[in-house]
């Protein structure tokens, strides 16, 4: 859940928070439902009292729980970076994406990922403003992003004998939608975003924001042929986690050829 502190103390104590690893339990918050963020949070108010790692069973419980999960979360990240060597031709069913969340909602339980081709265009892609972020740092042992706070990679850190170096990679959510429906905050990542938008980071980092506009306008609203993976996730919004894998502008008899033969269901 998320927490908001206020009060110099409270931050202060929260700054020596880590993200999965430390347990809190916290008496007298207020819990609200926070609009901005979109979800539940905690406030910390003058009456609050909170026990860092409290030696309870119930806390250890937790901390185990979050220590199993971890990996599979961390390894869920990474492989869609490092791009696994998933053959782009063995993805042969078209979807739409109304399709792709009913499939997603039978799959239910099943932490498989599955692919799909959609014939959709990109309708939000926030490459030229100031305040979305596209470019992270990444750790070449593990393709992980970054901790910006402390510049360090969180999964490497323990193991001293990696050496610790990082690269800028894109990191773009953007939204795909089709006749029937959108899917929201799908990533494009690394060599695929830059395969996608004809550029390296490289040039990228060097254009202006006129520039950046003018690239996203080639995307946006185009029909594209998009090749995507989705992977199930409590923790993605609408419960599902998609990564682009391919995205190209589609060949235009081809889109309505597939698209008049929506066969899947
Ligand atoms: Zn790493």
């Amino acid at each position: 859940m998320l927490t908001c502190v206020w009060d110099n103390e409270s931050i202060l104590l929260a700054q020596s928070w880590m993200p999965r690893e430390t347990v809190i339990f916290a008496s007298d918050v207020r819990i609200n439902f926070n609009k901005f963020q979109n979800c539940m949070a905690a406030t910390v108010i003058s009456k609050t009292i909170i026990t860092t790692n409290p030696d309870t069973p119930e806390a250890n419980i937790l901390l185990n729980y979050v220590r199993e999960n971890k990996e599979t979360d961390v390894a869920d990240e990474t492989d869609s970076y490092l791009r696994e060597s998933i053959n782009l031709n063995s993805v042969v069913d078209v979807y739409t994406v109304e399709q792709l969340k009913v499939k997603a909602l039978r799959n239910e339980g099943k932490a498989d990922p599955f692919y799909g081709i959609l014939y959709a265009y990109i309708s939000t892609l926030n490459i030229d403003d100031e305040i979305t972020k596209v470019v992270r740092n990444r750790c070449s042992g593990c393709g992980y992003i970054v901790n910006e706070a402390s510049n360090t990679c969180t999964i490497c850190e323990k193991d001293s004998s990696k050496l610790q170096s990082f690269f800028l990679g894109f990191d773009v959510l953007v939204d795909l939608t089709d006749h029937t429906g959108t899917l929201h905050s799908c990533s494009l990542t690394g060599s695929i975003a830059e395969g996608t938008l004809g550029c390296t980071i490289n040039e990228f980092l060097a254009m202006t924001s006129e520039q950046k506009t003018k690239l996203k306008w080639q995307f946006l609203l185009e029909r594209s042929k998009i090749y995507v993976k989705l992977i199930l996730s409590h923790r993605a919004r609408g419960g599902l986690k998609v990564s682009i894998l391919s995205c190209k502008l589609a060949d235009p008899t081809e889109a309505s050829r597939n698209l008049a033969g929506q066969g899947h269901t």
